[in-house]
């Protein structure tokens, strides 16, 4: 809904958006300056001002290594990356019913706000302890929504669906790969549920795990991170995404970073593409073209 009522300003102003354009690299002038873009169709276009929001290690791969600094370089290469999360998708034949809550055929509030499975910091210490020793959290950290309580139109009358965000499994296991483990670790995490709303997983009628590589394969985040990279104290403020260089601009003059990689971070709060837009309007404003190609 947000999405597309920006998407529609952006058209609304002239702009055009293209979708599916998978950008293979940055173009730079003999100046090193960012003078548009070659898609990985071939296709080139010419722009004043690039702004990525792809990660800055995505980035970063759009242009020669020797273009950039590398102190520059070395930061974003040490972002931590690699994601914890695991998405599961389902579809469900009816509504669960949780322990000592409703009579599981209404919807009640139990169903229609964010359901939270995380009792303990112990709890969610052990979760973590797991991942980071290569294994998935048993039980997961969990957090679900049942978006048919408040949109009924997204299923068959009846029908429900059942998001699930939950952590913590490692981007690299210890033990197995994804591809082999990735319906036993979409069982942890209805599992996790299921203790709390017995019956649920008999309800599942089709489901979509997806794991970090999973996310980094269909949505091209670096890691399968969801913020880019960690939200960590040593990559906020002036070092996010590199040391000094939190104002969205890069060593590359004309390229600009917007994305959750940048400062202040992930979350869908357009903060990063406020900020970046405000430093490419200061910087055309200093070279006295506030409106490039609109002479
Ligand atoms: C499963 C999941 C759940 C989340 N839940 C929440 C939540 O509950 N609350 C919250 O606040 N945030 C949440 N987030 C995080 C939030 O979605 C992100 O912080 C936000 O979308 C970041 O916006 P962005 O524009 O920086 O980057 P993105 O939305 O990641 O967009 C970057 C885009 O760049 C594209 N791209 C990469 N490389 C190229 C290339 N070479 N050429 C062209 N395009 C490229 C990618 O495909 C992607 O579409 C979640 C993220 C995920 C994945």
């Amino acid at each position: 809904m947000i999405t597309s009522q920006m998407a529609d300003a952006v058209r609304a102003a002239g702009g055009e958006i293209r979708l599916g354009a998978e950008v293979a690299s940055v173009r730079l002038d003999d100046r090193r300056r960012a003078s548009g873009v070659v898609l990985a169709s071939g296709e080139e276009i010419e722009a004043t001002i690039v702004c990525s929001n792809a990660d800055p290690k995505r980035t970063a791969r759009l242009a020669p290594e020797e273009a950039w600094s590398p102190e520059f370089l070395q930061d974003i290469e040490l972002l931590p990356s690699n994601g914890p999360v695991v998405k599961v998708n389902c579809a469900l034949s009816g509504l669960p019913r949780f322990r000592g809550l409703g009579n599981g055929s209404e919807a009640g509030p139990e169903h229609r706000g964010m359901i939270v499975v995380a009792p303990s910091i112990d709890y969610l210490e052990d979760a973590c302890r797991a991942a980071a020793e290569g294994r998935p959290a048993d039980p997961m950290f969990c957090e679900a929504w049942i978006q048919t309580t408040t949109e009924p139109e997204l299923a068959p009358e009846g029908k429900h669906t059942l998001s699930v965000f939950a952590q913590y499994a490692p981007y690299d296991l210890a033990e197995g790969t994804w591809d082999e483990r990735r319906d036993e670790i979409g069982d942890i995490v209805l599992g996790t549920l299921e203790r709390y709303a017995p019956g649920l997983t008999d309800l599942v009628e089709d489901r979509l795990v997806l794991g970090p590589p999973d996310l980094e394969a269909r949505f091209g985040l670096t890691g399968g991170n969801i913020f880019h990279g960690e939200i960590l104290p040593d990559w906020l403020f002036d070092k996010r995404p590199s040391a000094g260089w939190h104002r969205h601009r890069t060593p590359l003059p004309g390229l600009y970073m917007c994305g959750s990689g940048t400062h202040p971070g992930g979350g869908v709060c357009g903060a990063p593409g406020r900020n970046a837009s405000r430093a490419v309007i200061e910087d055309l404003v200093a070279a006295g073209d506030p409106f490039p190609g609109q002479a």
